[in-house]
């Protein structure tokens, strides 16, 4: 097999061996259905009640505060779906910024067509929310901020206690996508005055399909699934034991080994970053520069498009994203490059290469070297580099 290198760790992880190893059992001899009073179950149900306490102990809640999903998707689509329709009395004002993921922007748009007002709030060219923009946009008709913690594209930091005091000081709930963030810096729901936050396993070198969220006690909030008992009524369904087993485990491992994760990561995130600036003209690194995804590092190429770059380092098996048009199925570019003011042409360059505790040093080199050689290639053939190469 040719060498294959996979730097797309926010696009979605490989499991660890021990998170598998635990599963395992809860495929085969340890099938009971959780929810049954005999052993069978009450061994399924053991198992959760140890993922649910790992995962709650990983981000500083209590165990009482946290659900398990579907996998993160879900549990944006409850968070704000959830308590956008269990306040409506109190108003119909939703805040959110215009990077956020797909599941939360998504959702918004869809609550505006069933008579929701929703403010997307601007970011700064390094994808930074203003605080005093989100004060100003408070209204007495406002129930709920959601704006992410860490940005999937671009890496951006968001001042989340920041926000949490202002949510709480006008009386508005506040919803955090932290689905980047486990895993990569430091949470502790204690210290911040958020009412609900939302993870996913498969972020976080756990199972696809399986996410988690947190809820404040107390907050108003509704069901998201109908029909069951399980997660004290507000989730219903047989619970996806191994999965939940699966998430525990990836989340202690997690924040046992934060510290030198994220010292791994970002020696190799920084190596990646000088390689590609001291040595390919016309880029731009796009994120902030300190308040940062320690794994994440985005440039916009000049002249050359996105979709050529992935395609041509997945020729030597380098597996990266773009926000570049068509892998999204649109002509637009991301909607997160929109935002932070690039142009069209300078957005289209762009390339995410995104890194994960499986990433070797050597990795770096040979990615550096084979993107000098392909940008270079890409840049000859592009009528747009023909007016700008005598000046080099
Ligand atoms: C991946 C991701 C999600 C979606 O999680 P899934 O488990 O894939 O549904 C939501 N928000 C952010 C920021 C993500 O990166």
């Amino acid at each position: 097999m040719n060498k294959r290198i996979y730097l797309d760790y926010s696009a979605t992880t490989p499991m660890k061996k021990e998170v598998l190893d635990e599963m395992m059992p809860y495929f085969s001899e340890k099938y009971g259905n959780p929810s049954s009073i005999y052993s069978f179950g009450r061994e399924a149900k053991q198992a959760i009640d140890v993922a649910r306490d790992r995962l709650a102990k990983a981000v500083g809640a209590s165990s009482k505060e946290i659900f398990f999903t579907g996998g993160g998707s879900e549990a944006d689509n409850w968070a704000i779906k959830g308590i956008a329709y269990a306040n409506r009395n109190k108003g119909n004002h939703i805040i959110t910024s215009k990077i956020e993921h797909h599941a939360v922007l998504h959702v918004c748009e869809y609550l505006e067509k069933d008579g929701f007002e929703v403010t997307y709030l601007d970011v700064d060219e390094y994808g930074m929310i203003d605080l005093e923009q989100l004060k100003e946009a408070i209204t007495d008709k406002t129930i709920l901020i959601t704006i992410m913690y860490v940005n999937n594209e671009i890496g951006t930091i968001q001042p989340i206690k920041e926000i949490g005091k202002i949510a709480k000081e006008k009386g508005v709930y506040f919803h955090t996508d932290a689905v980047q963030a486990l895993g990569n810096i430091p949470i502790d729901i204690k210290e911040l005055d958020v009412d609900i936050m939302n993870f996913s396993a498969h972020k976080i070198y756990g199972p696809k399909g399986v996410g988690g969220i947190y809820i404040r006690k107390g907050v108003k909030i509704h069901p998201f699934i109908h029909g069951g008992a399980q997660e004290r009524k507000r989730r219903a369904g047989t619970e996806n034991v191994p999965g939940i087993v699966g998430f525990g485990k990836a989340a202690e491992l997690a924040t046992q080994n934060l510290d030198s994760h994220i010292a791994h990561v970002k020696r190799l995130r920084d190596k990646l970053i000088e390689g590609i600036q001291n040595n390919i003209d016309y880029v731009r690194l796009n994120g902030h520069p300190t308040e940062r995804h320690p794994g994440n590092v985005n440039f916009c190429f000049e002249f050359i498009e996105g979709e050529s770059l992935l395609l041509s380092l997945d020729m030597v098996g380098i597996a990266g994203s773009s926000g570049s048009a068509c892998t999204s199925g649109s002509l637009d570019p991301s909607h997160v490059l929109m935002a932070i003011g690039l142009t069209h042409e300078i957005a289209h360059g762009s390339l995410r290469l995104t890194i994960g505790d499986f990433t070797k040093e050597e990795d770096i080199d040979y990615v550096v070297e084979h993107l000098i050689t392909i940008v270079d290639r890409l840049r000859q053939m592009s009528p747009l580099y023909e007016g700008v190469k005598g000046g080099k």
